[in-house]
């Protein structure tokens, strides 16, 4: 589909260039319809608006470290049924400072400790 044929100052344009008036364009008559309409509209009966609504979920989630301090995680999520917005979500525990990663699997929600990044590939570090 092309590009809609806006006016602006005084002028015809289709992107940035500015048309040449034509009578009986159709397209061009239809432009200046709209543009009559939308002009008359916002200056006298108000354009009607049709707004739509998002409703914005957050999940919360909560566990207790293993030193005992309860630790929770907000996330936006997409409906009240989604794990996922979890996933890969990472808490440090503000008392002992033991991280954890978030897994969402299957619809389920899981917690581990967080591995170092120096040893998830040698985990016999351990
Ligand atoms: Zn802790």
């Amino acid at each position: 589909m092309s590009e809609k044929i806006t006016i602006r100052n005084g002028g015809l344009y289709k992107g940035d260039v500015k048309l040449q008036l034509e009578f009986g364009n159709l397209e061009q008559i239809k432009a200046l319809r709209e543009y009559e309409y939308r002009m008359a509209a916002f200056s006298e009966d108000g354009l009607e608006l049709d707004p739509y609504y998002e409703t914005d979920v957050t999940a919360h989630a909560s566990f207790r470290c293993l030193c005992g301090f309860s630790i929770d995680i907000s996330v936006s999520a997409d409906d009240d049924e989604d794990v996922d917005c979890f996933h890969s979500i990472t808490k440090k525990c503000i008392k002992c400072s033991k991280s954890y990663v978030m897994k969402s699997e299957e619809g389920s929600l899981y917690v581990f400790f967080k591995k170092d990044i120096g040893t998830q590939k040698n985990e016999t570090i351990f």
